[in-house]
């Protein structure tokens, strides 16, 4: 946006003037970087999710010059299967970053303040301040962790991500039911991000709660963030409600692409299971060499970590990472800028990183 001018800007509506923006991760354009910095699984999908956007290619001359179906029903079926729900009670769309959008709109009650963690996924602020949400951040304790006590005051609606992001901290089943019992007549929305990497679902919990939203991705443990496939599993009158925003602002946003893609990685549930636990593994290896180097790393139920390296500024660790090819997350942000945020890669990938940091940077 720098180089418009305020001549310019005159012809933004005056609310766009005021936006400010989400910072999406660098997607580097140079060779042979080594991506740690967006949380994307190291591994490809299953090979029968190729298979299937090979299968609509084939069929291109209708596939493409067709609409897509505007419920996505094969889609939500898998999902529903998949996770022993009503196809009533799934919501599907461009990845959970639109699913939230919707969320946002179709839930929160503007002009009393939602609630979520001061330090949490960055898109929660941005949406606020688009669909003109009150909001209070509220402080995570001194280890970084979800007091789930903060969350029984009067809101306009609640959303934890679980596993936090960028903490890697989960909550537990429990404490998250603490939090929707404490808000009978408001939303609590579960953001389950990155909770096939070893945290509990919220899912099972759906029927017997009608105040509880769960919003999923295919973007991370299913290999899928270049095809923008996200969810999100409730009680059937919530669900209506998604349904309605959806129809106001896009009738057609999963392509054919998506849907049969996104549903063969539904139905290749042995490949998905493997991969998660491999990124698991290699988690707890890369936590143990990191602290023998002197990091401190917080319990991570994700499919990265946060790290902090108390003898050296967390910055200029990522620029110096930067300089030997390998890039990470870095916010800065009070509270957490002294630390990294890096995405778990392969065992090799993984390696490379701690080599570098012990042999290029730390010497
Ligand atoms: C990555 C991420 C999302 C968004 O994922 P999509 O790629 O849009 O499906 C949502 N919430 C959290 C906490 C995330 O980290």
């Amino acid at each position: 946006m720098s180089n418009i001018t305020t001549e310019q800007m005159r012809f933004w509506s005056p609310a766009v003037r005021e936006l400010d923006p989400y910072v999406p991760g660098e997607q580097p354009k140079i060779q042979n970087i080594l991506k740690l910095n967006t949380n994307e699984n190291p591994y490809p999908p299953s090979p029968k999710v190729v298979a299937a956007v090979e299968a609509v290619l084939a069929d291109s001359a209708d596939a493409l010059r067709l609409y897509p179906d505007p419920d996505a029903t094969a889609l939500k079926q898998a999902i529903a299967t998949q996770q022993n729900v009503d196809i009533t009670q799934v919501f599907v769309g461009n990845g959970s970053d639109e699913v939230l959008a919707h969320i946002f709109k179709a839930f929160f009650v503007q002009d009393e303040a939602i609630i979520y963690p001061d330090i949490s996924y960055s898109f929660y602020p941005v949406y606020s301040q688009f669909f003109a949400t009150k909001t209070k951040e509220i402080p995570l304790n001194e280890n970084f962790e979800i007091d789930v006590n903060d969350y029984k005051q009067t809101n306009g609606g609640v959303i934890i991500a679980n596993p936090n992001a960028p903490t890697s901290i989960a909550l537990n089943l429990a404490e998250i039911e603490e939090v929707l019992q404490a808000n009978p007549n408001r939303v609590v929305v579960i953001d389950e991000a990155y909770v096939d990497f070893g945290a509990e679902s919220a899912i099972g919990l759906v029927n017997q709660y009608e105040n509880l939203v769960v919003c999923q991705t295919t973007s991370k443990s299913r290999s899928l963030a270049g095809l923008r496939v996200g969810f999100a599993i409730a009680q059937a009158h919530l669900i209506a409600g998604l349904e309605a925003v959806k129809n106001s602002f896009n009738s057609y946003p999963m392509d054919r692409f998506a849907i049969a893609a996104a549903v063969a990685s539904f139905e290749d549930q042995a490949y998905f299971e493997a991969q998660c636990q491999k990124v698991m593994n290699s988690r707890e290896k890369l936590i143990a060499d990191l602290k023998e180097i002197g990091f401190k790393v917080l319990p991570s139920k994700a499919n990265f970590i946060f790290a902090t390296l108390p003898t050296k500024d967390a910055g200029a660790l990522a620029k110096e990472l930067r300089e030997q090819g390998i890039i990470v997350r870095h916010f800065n942000k009070p509270r957490i800028n002294q630390f990294l945020r890096i995405t778990i890669g392969t065992n090799e990938q993984n390696q490379r990183l701690v080599d570098r940091l012990k042999n290029q940077i730390l010497i």
